[in-house]
C-alpha cells in the first residue's frame, strides 16, 4: 500500500504527500516510515531537487502512531524486547534525524536541503514528531485543527523525538504543559507557544511552503541545539533556574500521578538526563526511557482500554445488526438534576428535546440547567451566543405528555419509586409512537421489573447516566429480560449521538458499574470500623491510582443515598445481607447530620465555601484508630479486589459479556485505577496464581467475600489470564 507519494516539480521542489487510501486520518505505520525513508533518501541523492515539503493529502496532516502498532511493539520484539523496542526506536530516530540534518555537512553544516512541513490541519503524536525534526513548520489557518502531543494521555510519551526536540525548542518549563498534560492547541495558538514556525490561510500553504523551500539558506537549516553555544530555553538541569524548574516538575509531577504512572516520570527523566548531553545522545537517552515505558505492562494496558477498546465500543462493537436507530426527536420525564443533564446533552448534540416534569416549573428549572452550562461556555469562548440560542431552542419544557409525540426514544428520570416510574411510563406510552423506544435511568431498580408497567416490554431498556451527565464519559446500557435487539440499537445510536462511551451489560443487582463501585466504599468505610486509620484507608487509595478515596467517594455521593441503598439492599437481600457492620457508620453518619460534601459535613469536614479540609476529627472519637495498623498493601489489596473480584463476579454471571467493557466502563464509570486498564488488566498483570494466593490470604483474614470466583482459580490452574483467552477465542 502506498502511503507517501512523491513528485517533483518543475523549479525542483520534492513533495512528500501523506495520504493513506480509506482512511479519513493518516496515521503512521512502520511501512509508512520506511517509505517516508525512501523518499527522502531519493530526494537527498537527486541533484534536481533542491528542497522537500512533507504535507498530506487530507484534511488534516496525521493523527499519530497507529496505537495498535504499539500496543503490540513488545509482542513483535522477540526474544529480547527490551533490544528489539530500542533498537526500532533507534531506527526511527535515523529517519527523522536524516531529515533534521538534510544532508548537510557535519562540520560546516552547510550544503543541506531545506525541508519544510506543511501542516493543512491536525497534526498529533508523530504527525507533530516529523514536522518537529523539519527545518521550519508552516500551518494552514484552520481554527479546527489540534495541535500537540497527547501520549501521556495513553499512558506512553513522545517517543520519536518528540520529547527531545520539544524540550529544546521551548525549554523545560515551556514544554511541560505540552508534554506532561498532552495540551493541544490550535495552529495560532501553537505558533505563539513556540511549537509551529508559521501560519498562513490554508489556501497558500503550499505556495508559501515552496516559496520558503527556494529561499531558504544554509543557516535557516541548523537547529538551535545543533548549533555551537546551544543553551536550554529557561535553563538546564544545573542552571540556577532550570534546577528551580526540574524540582518543580518532578514534586509536581509525583504529586499529580502518586507515581503510579510510568510515563510521566519516564518523560521527565529523558527531559532531565537529555538536557546535560549532547543531542544525538539524548535520543538514545529518550529511547532507553520510552523503552522502559513501553515494557512497563501499564502503557499496554492503558493504550488498550483507553485507545483501542473505548473506540471499539464506541463504533458499536457489541452493537446488534439493526438498521440505523438514531434519534431525532427525545422525550425526557423528569428535569431533576438528571434529566436536566441528559436534555443538555442530546440538545447540544442537535437533538430535540420535549422535557417533561410534573409542574411547568421544574421543567422551565431543568432547561435552565442547560443555560447555565451555555453561559459558561460563553464565558470561556467556547460557546458563541448563535450556538446557545439553537441549543436551547431545541429544549421544550413542558407538563403535557403531548409534547412527546413524534419522540423515537424516551428516557425516564422521575424519583427513585417504582410507582412513579409505572405511572409516567404508561403515560409516555400513550404518547408515544408504536415502535418508540422507552429507557428508564435507574440506577437501582431492576430494569426487568421495572418493564412490567410496559405495554411494549421488548422495547424497554435501562440507559444509566453517571452524574454529572455532562461531564461523566460512560453510559451503562442495560438489557432487561424481554429487552430485543433495536432498543440495544438504539441506545447505543443514541450514547454515539451524544459522544459518550457506551457499555452493554445484563440485568441484576446495581448493573455493572454501581455493583462494583459500592463495595470500594464499603470496605473502605469498613476498615474505619475496624480501628484503621482514615488517613490510611485514604492514602492508601490514593496510592493505587484511585482518583479518590472511598470515604471522599461516600462525601461526594453522600451518606443519606448509601443508607437508603442500604435499608433497601437489607430489604431485598434478607439474611444473604454481607454489609451489616458498614451500616453502622454509615446510619451513625446520617444520625450526626454529616450527609457529605453537600451538608457541608461528612467524613470530611468543609468550610464556609464547602470547600475539603482535612479528614473530621470526630470520627476518630467514636472509632479510634487501633495501636496496630495494618501494612499498606494490606489495606490496597482490600480496596482494590474488594472492586476487582466484583467484576469478575459480574462476568461469571453474564451480566458482562466483554472484558472490553469491563476494563473501560471501570475507569470511565468510577475511576477505577487508570493506570492499570481496568480491573480485568489489573488482574492479568498481577497473574492469577498471585490473585489466588492474595484473595486466600484476605479471605483468611477478613472474610467469605474475598473468596476467590471459580472462573480466577481456573485460570490459575490454566496459566491464562482473562485477555489472553479472549484473544485466543476472537482468533
Ligand atoms: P431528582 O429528584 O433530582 O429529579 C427527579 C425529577 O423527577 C424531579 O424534578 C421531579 O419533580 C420529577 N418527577 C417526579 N415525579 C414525576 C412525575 N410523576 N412526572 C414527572 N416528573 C416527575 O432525581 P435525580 O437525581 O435526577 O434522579 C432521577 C433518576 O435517575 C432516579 O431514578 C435515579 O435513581 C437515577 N439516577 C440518579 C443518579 C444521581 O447521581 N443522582 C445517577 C444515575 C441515575
Amino acid at each position: 500500500m502506498t502511503e507517501f507519494h512523491y513528485s517533483v516539480d518543475a523549479d525542483g521542489v520534492a513533495t512528500i504527500t501523506w495520504d493513506i487510501p480509506n482512511k479519513s486520518m493518516n496515521v503512521l505505520s512502520m511501512e509508512g516510515l520506511r517509505e517516508l525513508d525512501a523518499h527522502i533518501d531519493s530526494a537527498l541523492a537527486d541533484e534536481a531537487v533542491k528542497g522537500v515539503i512533507i504535507t498530506s493529502g487530507k484534511p488534516d496532516f496525521a493523527g499519530g502512531m497507529d496505537l495498535n502498532v504499539i500496543a503490540k511493539m513488545k509482542e513483535m520484539a522477540g526474544d529480547t524486547p527490551e533490544k528489539g523496542l530500542f533498537d526500532g526506536l533507534m531506527s526511527m530516530h535515523v529517519v527523522l534525524r536524516k531529515i533534521e540534518r538534510a544532508g548537510m555537512d557535519p562540520k560546516t553544516l552547510k550544503g543541506g536541503k531545506p525541508i519544510v512541513a506543511a501542516l493543512p490541519g491536525t497534526a498529533l503524536g508523530i504527525g507533530l514528531e516529523i514536522p518537529l525534526a523539519c527545518h521550519r513548520i508552516i500551518a494552514a489557518d484552520n481554527p479546527k485543527a489540534k495541535i500537540g502531543l497527547p501520549e501521556i494521555m495513553v499512558g506512553i510519551f513522545p517517543g520519536a523525538g518528540g520529547t527531545t526536540r520539544l524540550a529544546r525548542k521551548l525549554g523545560a518549563m515551556g514544554a511541560a504543559p505540552f508534554l506532561l498534560e498532552g495540551k493541544l492547541s490550535e495552529p495560532k495558538k501553537a505558533k505563539s507557544a513556540g511549537i509551529i514556525d508559521e501560519v498562513v490561510p490554508g489556501d497558500e500553504l503550499l505556495a508559501r511552503a515552496k516559496a520558503w523551500v527556494l529561499e531558504a539558506k544554509d543557516a535557516d537549516l541548523v537547529k538551535p541545539w545543533d548549533a555551537k553555544g546551544y543553551k536550554m530555553p529557561g535553563g538546564a538541569p544545573y542552571h540556577p533556574a532550570g534546577f528551580m524548574t526540574f524540582v518543580g516538575a518532578s514534586a509536581m509531577i509525583n504529586g499529580k500521578t502518586q507515581g503510579v504512572y510510568p510515563a510521566a516520570k519516564a518523560l521527565l527523566s529523558a527531559v532531565y538526563e537529555g538536557a546535560m548531553v549532547p543531542f544525538d545522545t539524548a535520543l538514545k537517552i529518550e529511547a532507553r526511557w520510552f523503552t522502559h515505558v513501553l515494557m512497563n505492562p501499564s502503557s499496554g494496558a492503558m493504550i488498550r482500554s483507553l485507545f483501542i477498546n473505548k473506540e471499539a465500543l464506541e463504533k458499536g462493537a457489541n452493537r446488534p445488526e439493526v438498521g440505523d436507530e438514531k434519534v431525532a426527536k427525545l422525550g425526557v420525564l423528569g428535569a431533576g438534576m438528571m434529566g436536566a443533564g441528559i436534555a443538555y446533552v442530546a440538545a447540544n448534540a442537535g437533538i430535540e428535546v420535549a422535557l417533561i416534569d410534573a409542574k411547568q416549573e421544574a421543567a422551565e428549572q431543568g432547561k435552565s440547567y442547560s443555560e447555565g452550562i451555555l453561559d459558561k461556555g460563553m464565558k470561556r469562548g467556547k460557546v458563541t451566543e448563535a450556538k446557545k440560542a439553537e441549543v436551547l431552542g431545541r429544549i421544550l419544557p413542558t407538563t403535557d405528555y403531548s409534547a412527546l409525540q413524534g419522540c423515537d426514544l424516551v428516557v425516564e428520570a422521575v424519583f427513585e419509586d417504582p410507582k412513579v416510574k409505572a405511572e409516567v411510563t404508561a403515560k409516555a406510552e400513550a404518547a408515544i409512537p408504536e415502535d418508540a423506544i422507552f429507557a428508564t435511568n435507574t440506577s437501582t431498580l431492576p430494569i426487568s421489573d421495572l418493564a412490567k408497567a410496559s405495554a411494549r416490554p421488548e422495547q424497554f431498556i435501562g440507559i444509566h447516566f453517571f452524574s454529572p451527565v455532562d461531564k461523566m464519559l460512560l453510559v451503562e446500557i442495560i438489557r432487561g429480560k424481554e429487552t430485543g435487539d433495536r432498543a440495544v440499537a438504539k441506545a447505543l445510536d443514541f450514547v454515539r449521538q451524544i459522544r459518550k462511551t457506551p457499555i452493554v451489560v445484563n440485568d441484576a443487582r446495581f448493573f455493572y458499574a454501581n455493583r462494583c463501585i459500592i463495595p470500594y466504599l464499603n470496605e473502605g468505610m469498613r476498615m474505619v470500623r475496624e480501628g484503621v486509620a482514615p488517613a490510611l484507608v485514604e492514602n492508601a487509595a490514593r496510592l493505587i491510582g484511585m482518583p479518590l478515596g472511598p470515604l471522599q467517594l461516600v462525601d461526594e455521593t453522600s451518606l443519606d443515598l448509601g443508607a437508603k441503598i442500604a435499608k433497601a439492599t437489607r430489604a431485598a437481600m434478607g439474611d444473604a445481607y454481607p454489609d451489616g457492620d458498614v451500616d453502622e457508620i454509615v446510619f451513625w453518619m446520617v444520625e450526626e447530620g454529616r450527609l457529605g460534601r453537600k451538608a457541608g459535613a461528612g467524613f470530611y469536614a468543609y468550610d464556609d465555601k464547602g470547600k475539603r479540609q482535612g479528614l473530621w476529627t470526630g470520627l476518630g472519637e467514636k472509632f479510634p484508630p487501633a495501636d496496630d495498623q495494618p501494612d499498606l498493601i494490606t489495606v490496597q489489596h482490600r480496596l482494590m479486589f474488594a472492586q476487582a473480584l466484583e467484576a469478575v463476579r459480574a462476568l461469571e454471571e453474564g451480566v458482562l459479556t466483554d472484558i472490553r467493557e469491563g476494563d473501560v466502563g471501570a475507569i470511565l464509570g468510577w475511576g477505577f485505577a487508570p493506570w492499570s486498564g481496568g480491573p480485568f488488566s489489573w488482574l492479568d498483570m498481577l497473574g492469577a496464581g498471585f490473585a489466588i494466593e492474595v484473595c486466600d490470604d484476605l479471605e483468611a483474614r477478613f472474610g467469605a467475600r474475598f473468596r476467590a470466583p471459580e472462573m480466577l482459580r481456573e485460570m490459575a490452574a490454566q496459566e491464562r489470564g482473562f485477555y489472553l483467552i479472549r484473544e485466543a477465542s476472537a482468533a
